[in-house]
């Protein structure tokens, strides 16, 4: 193959990158033998030369002329004919799928002279002058911009008389008459599908799914065939298994007499895929039959296109389709069963992210008012927030908000982004708002048809609820509540709580299935940062195989606030001793309890990390304090001596301060005390015959030094309590100093474990607790990156330290232990590059276990390491 485009015939499903998701698949389609109209693709590599030089690229148009009279010939029609024209569908088609993105041009070819040869060959007048009317509908909007509302129709309205209403209006706008040569119409649209692909609005969208901006999309040229010409005519949409549940069967809505745009839109409402079989039975049992074949090639669910001309079918699209991430897990599970993929391509068909979002709350039904109305569930979720009804007011709100719209399109894309939920009066499963909030993982209600929408308040009956008020809505039985509906945890925590039974259960059983097999491939362990015990046995619920890490500092709150108090008011050796050891045994007591959750399984229990003033009260607080106290001419007392102590204490930079190891070298006896309290809880455990594996480690280290001293000393408590296991010494690395002196760290370190937290800190210069309110937000909508450091590793910068301490690590010390404990250690993104590091685990929120455990095999699987890629 060479040059720029390609017959259907001529590709195949793999060749996505070059002709695009949908030019890939409607060749394979082709290939397969199935009812394709026959058409052509140019390719993405066309795009990308028209999108460099603003220009059709050097001999693209001649090719297409070819290609073009190939078609002619193939049909025996003449494009645009004047007695029998050949007319033709222009349609985006990019590698990725990006629904509503991109743009899509019907009937073009007709013109003043061609409408009539198809009035008159397919004897429908009306039929030919609507067509007529939708392509200078379309072709006004997508290639010269002119404005949807310019367009208004009247519904009782003579289509012949609206073409000329249309021309006139596309002459306003454009200052031109509508282009009446077929083969400018083709061209023009091809430049404009190219050049859809730079709208705002698939900008937006790429960035937001982290898809790149230079790939462009491929062109598909196709000849029409029509829905609309009658009763025995009209177009749908189906999918080979439920796309929200996952079970099995064909489902699908059909609308008779009209063309693909109608359905997706939701104009009119459609009949299921099970009535076709009332209507048209012929055509029924053939789509059936396509499915299961399409299911079989693509070894996945398939959604569909379809239009029925006359009683005849043809396929119009088909590709692997959408699910909500319960149909994820389900279908992923029973193509197992079914022995169509493996357990390891089972993995590749899920993502932490859907387990995450499985793992949100639900609403609490018992507790729920009489809803307002009920419309079509669409994504499932339980969404609370104040209505809005534009797609500005949206993006532009404080608190979470539900997006209310009569239906949606490309435009309210970002107020989706914003909103909590999505509702929609219009529409079925199928139309813009369902298939763009499946895809988000947004909960979603659409088609309630009961309501009434105006410009700030909709109406239901005689109920009238305004912008600003607060209503649920509920994406998995499609309730609309009034006010806020309490929810509750999901069956699938209930699940991991060991509070629900997989037994009989599609979606849990299939969550039980691949998490076994994800832990079974792994080689990341997965531990959790736990603070109490309760924590550490949920985590060990979820599935986590270790405390990652401890902070101690958290054992120091409330009522013990006081004893941390007199540690830094102490003014002699004496009265810190004191102030030490009444902490003593609370910190030893708190550490059996995490021990004994954790029995067995090895806990980092971290020394404490932040400066010590902020145990003390606020500074204005305590000016304030002081102030009173001396405007009454009273002594401010104790008041007066925090004072004076936070103000002695006071830093400019606290993150870059007294914390963390350097805060053991400079009170005495702090961490002595830490580490005397571990040793005396784990020696209490095996005395009660448990199995304790405490490790200590010392946090914000940026020399070997540092750590030499804080061992030596702690090795020496060690020795000192009767009855302690051995426990292992190590450091975090969340200094950029201390990942690139790992080497020597090392040496005084049994493992390391990353603390991207500070280390993302510390790298980019972010002070972690304000950026991301401060100007996050600009940085993500300029692209300067697509997700917050904070949230997802940066590979290219922290995650290149962390790649050169395990290196330099594991050269000085082989066999080195290494994990990561920053919050990125449950991101399903960054749990992939932490197996390609090479670390030994992550550890996160016991919440984000799960998510961790199967991007942990996911990873493994990715890496091709599993060694059990057979079916
Ligand atoms: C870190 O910095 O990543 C870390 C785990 O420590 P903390 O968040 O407590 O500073
Ligand atoms: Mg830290």
């Amino acid at each position: 193959m060479s040059g720029y485009v390609y017959d259907f015939g001529d590709g195949n499903k793999d060749l996505k990158d070059l002709l695009g998701g949908k030019g890939a698949n409607l060749a394979e389609m082709t290939r397969m033998g199935l009812p394709v109209p026959p058409g052509f693709i140019i390719s993405t590599e066309a795009c990308r030369a028209y999108l460099r030089s603003g220009a059709m690229p050097a001999g693209l148009l001649s090719e297409v002329e070819e290609h073009l009279q190939a078609l002619e010939a193939g049909l025996g029609k003449r494009f645009g004919d004047q007695k029998d024209p050949l007319l033709l569908s222009v349609r985006s088609g990019a590698a990725f799928s990006m629904p509503g993105m991109m743009e899509t041009i019907l009937d073009i070819g007709l013109n003043d002279r061609s409408v009539t040869g198809l009035a008159q060959q397919s004897g429908d007048e009306r039929f030919a002058w609507d067509s007529y009317r939708r392509l200078i509908q379309m072709f006004g909007r997508t290639v010269f911009d002119i404005p949807a509302e310019a367009f208004g129709s009247e519904p009782g309205d003579e289509p012949r008389d609206l073409v000329e209403t249309y021309k006139k209006v596309f002459e306003t706008q454009t200052g031109q008459v509508f282009p009446q040569a077929p083969h400018e119409q083709l061209f023009l649209a091809i430049g404009a599908v190219f050049r859809s692909w730079n709208a705002e609005r698939a900008v937006l969208y790429r960035r937001r799914e982290r898809i790149p901006q230079d790939l462009g999309t491929a062109v598909n040229v196709m000849a029409m065939v029509f829905g609309n010409r009658g009763d025995d005519s009209g177009t749908g949409v189906a999918f080979t298994r439920d796309p929200a549940t996952g079970r099995r069967g064909s489902y699908g809505d059909y609308l008779r007499n009209a063309q693909g745009e109608d359905v997706v839109a939701g104009i009119r409402n459609t009949m299921s895929l099970g009535e076709l079989a009332d209507v048209d039975s012929v055509s029924y049992a053939q789509l059936l039959s396509i499915m299961e074949r399409l299911e079989q090639r693509y070894r996945d669910l398939c959604d569909i296109e379809f239009t029925i001309e006359h009683g005849k079918l043809w396929m119009l699209q088909t590709r692997v389709g959408k699910r909500t991430p319960a149909a994820a897990f389900v279908i992923a599970a029973q193509l197992v069963e079914e022995g169509a993929i493996t357990l390891d391509e089972a993995l590749r068909r899920v993502t932490g992210e859907q387990l995450a979002q499985l793992m949100f709350p639900s609403f609490d039904e018992s507790a729920a008012p009489e809803p307002l109305t009920t419309g079509v569930p669409a994504s499932p979720g339980a969404a609370v927030g104040a209505l809005v009804f534009d797609s500005a007011a949206a993006a532009a709100a404080d608190g979470p908000v539900i997006l209310v719209r009569r239906e949606t399109n490309p435009d309210d894309l970002p107020g989706m982004i914003a909103a909590q939920g999505v509702l929609t009066a219009r529409g079925g499963k199928t139309s813009h708002a369902a298939v763009v909030a499946r895809g988000m993982g947004k909960t979603c209600v659409c088609g309630a048809e009961e309501i009434r929408i105006g410009p700030d308040s909709f109406t239901v009956g005689d109920r009238t609820v305004r912008a600003g008020e607060v209503i649920s809505i509920d994406g998995a039985n499609g309730r609309v509540y009034p006010g806020p509906v309490p929810v509750h945890a999901s069956e699938v925590v209930r699940y991991f709580e060991g509070e629900a039974s997989a037994y009989g259960d599609p979606l849990l059983s299939a969550i039980e299935r691949l998490m076994t097999h994800a832990d079974h491939v792994a080689r990341l362990g997965v531990h959790a940062n736990a603070d109490t015990g309760a924590d550490a046995a949920r985590a060990r619920r979820f599935g986590a195989t270790g405390v990652g890490l401890c902070r101690t500092e958290h054992m120091f709150l409330g009522d013990r606030r006081v004893l941390v108090e007199r540690l830094i008011l102490a003014g002699t050796e004496a009265e810190r001793d004191d102030a030490l050891a009444a902490l003593l045994p609370l910190q030893r007591a708190d550490f059996e309890q995490l021990l004994t959750a954790m029995d067995g399984l090895p806990v980092t229990i971290r020394l404490i990390d932040p400066p010590l003033h902020e145990f003390l009260p606020p500074l204005a607080e305590l000016t304030a304090r002081v102030a009173r106290a001396e405007a009454l001419g009273e002594d401010a007392g104790h008041a007066g001596v925090l004072l004076n102590a936070v103000r002695r204490m006071h830093e400019s930079n606290p993150m870059l301060g007294l914390r963390g190891v350097r805060l053991g070298l400079v009170i005495p006896g702090l961490f002595a005390m830490q580490v005397r309290a571990v040793a005396q809880a784990a020696a209490a455990r095996v005395a009660a015959g448990g199995d304790p594996r405490p490790e200590i480690m010392v946090p914000l280290v940026g020399t070997v030094q540092e750590l030499e001293i804080v061992r030596a000393e702690a090795e020496s408590v060690l020795a000192s309590v009767p009855g302690a296991p051995p426990i292992r010494i190590g450091t975090m690395i969340e200094v950029p100093r201390a990942a690139l002196t790992a080497g020597q760290i090392a040496a005084a370190a049994d493992f390391f474990s990353f603390g991207t937290n500070d280390l993302t800190q510390m790298t980019w210069g972010f002070s972690r607790d304000d950026v991301e309110g401060a100007f996050f937000g600009r940085y993500l909508e300029l692209g300067v990156f697509a997700s917050s450091p904070f949230e997802t590793l940066d590979r290219d910068g922290v995650g290149e330290l962390v790649r050169i301490a395990v290196e330099r690590g594991r050269a000085a010390r082989p066999g080195l232990t290494a994990g990561v404990c920053g919050e990125h250690g449950g991101d399903p993104a960054s749990v992939r590059f932490f197996h390609d590091a090479g670390l030994d685990y992550v550890s996160c929120s016991p919440f984000r276990v799960p998510v961790a455990r199967l991007e942990a095999g996911r990873a493994a699987v990715a890496a091709g390491t599993t060694g059990s890629d057979s079916r």
